[in-house]
């Protein structure tokens, strides 16, 4: 996370990936108010449109109870969450859980049977083992070796009925990384057009949900980073109540003996994964399968994803490639203005 951040136009800053537009001057009787915070170990970013509905400050506050009580169940460093239950008990002991939690996890078994096991919530002690968000190192081959047998989402038991969860091994554990912003970007938006806002916009660190349009009726500007350049983008995707989700190996990683390891990790090798891919955006209007698709397809690499997308529609997604191209799906390339030229980057449109 030590990237540079930089202001484009007249932006507030979303995170390292995705730069959003805030309001412009307005020349309507528009408002919008700002609230930033810290929690699920990120930076989050609120603009809302101001109503005789309801009063901004206060959602400000809804929106950040809502979030924590949702980190309080699913971060598996917080003693006592639903997470730090499942993965403390023993082989096949069912934990009891929240519906928040069955549900979350009922989408991650879903996801991961249709992404062939490249996004698993298992992930996490090899999580664990490359240290991060902690001490990261490269861990001995043998201990990937050891872990490797421990990730397998076939090996989540959920009992919907008596709401509770088990693992199959005890050396199995959860890792919510990849898709839990994403779950809250949705539950929040959901909230947010409940109680009747009807313009605005969010950043889960990097999860972003767009709502309505912007004062002057036009859509909000998200900017691409280019992964190789924190300082410039690859282009600006003009979107309206869709979430936006960018994974990229740039987003964390260190460096050991002059080779980078990524945060992103591949559950069949037990390496960071190396598909050929810097960054996948996607765009779609599931917050939670938008979160989920971003990590598994920057797994799965170029050719794979677009398999996938033959059968599933309901995503439109940009690839950035190693090989400097920046491949968008038609239903993204509508929306989506690419500049990457000057850096060197070529653009192509797939079906
Ligand atoms: P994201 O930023 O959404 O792509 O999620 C990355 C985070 O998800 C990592 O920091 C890990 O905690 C976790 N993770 C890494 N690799 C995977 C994977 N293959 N499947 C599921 N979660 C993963
Ligand atoms: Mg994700």
């Amino acid at each position: 996370m030590s990237k540079k951040k930089l202001a484009l136009f007249s932006v507030i800053i979303a995170n390292i990936t995705i730069i959003l537009s805030a309001c412009s001057n307005n020349n309507t009787s528009q408002e919008f108010d700002e609230m930033t915070t810290f929690a699920m170990d990120t930076i989050m970013s609120f603009t809302l449109e101001t109503s005789e509905l309801y009063d901004t400050q206060e959602v400000f506050i809804n929106v950040e109870n809502q979030i924590r009580q949702f980190e309080n169940l699913f971060s598996w460093r917080i003693e006592n969450s639903d997470i730090y239950s499942i993965n403390n008990s023993q082989a096949m002991d069912y934990a009891s859980v929240s519906d928040d939690t069955i549900e979350i996890l009922e989408i991650a078994n879903i996801m991961s049977e249709e992404t062939d096991g490249a996004f698993s919530v298992t992930i996490s002690p090899l999580v664990d083992l490359w240290g991060f968000g902690d001490e990261e190192k490269v861990p001995q081959y043998e201990d990937i070796e050891n872990v490797l047998e421990f990730i397998d989402w076939r090996g989540v038991y959920i009992d919907n009925e008596n709401n509770s969860v088990a693992l199959a091994q005890d050396n199995m554990s959860l890792d919510l990384g990849a898709i839990a912003k994403g779950f809250v970007a949705e539950k929040i938006t959901d909230y947010l057009q409940d109680i009747g806002v009807e313009n605005g916009h969010f950043s889960l660190g990097g999860n972003i949900s767009t709502i309505g349009l912007k004062n002057d009726g036009s859509r909000w500007k998200i900017a691409i980073q280019n992964p190789l350049d924190a300082n410039n983008h690859l282009g600006i995707i003009e979107a309206s109540d869709v979430f936006i989700v960018t994974s990229g190996g740039y987003q964390r990683y260190f460096v050991e003996d002059g080779i980078t390891y990524h945060h992103i990790l591949d559950c069949s090798t037990g390496y960071p994964s190396d598909s050929g891919l810097l960054s996948v955006t996607i765009i779609c209007n599931d917050g939670t399968v938008a979160d989920v698709l971003s990590t598994a397809f920057f797994v799965m690499g170029l050719d794979k994803s677009l398999e996938y997308l033959q059968n599933n529609d309901y995503v439109e997604v940009i690839f950035v490639t190693e090989d400097g191209e920046v491949v968008a799906t038609s239903g993204a390339d509508e929306i989506f203005d690419f500049n990457g030229e000057d850096n060197e980057f070529s653009y192509r449109v797939v079906d």
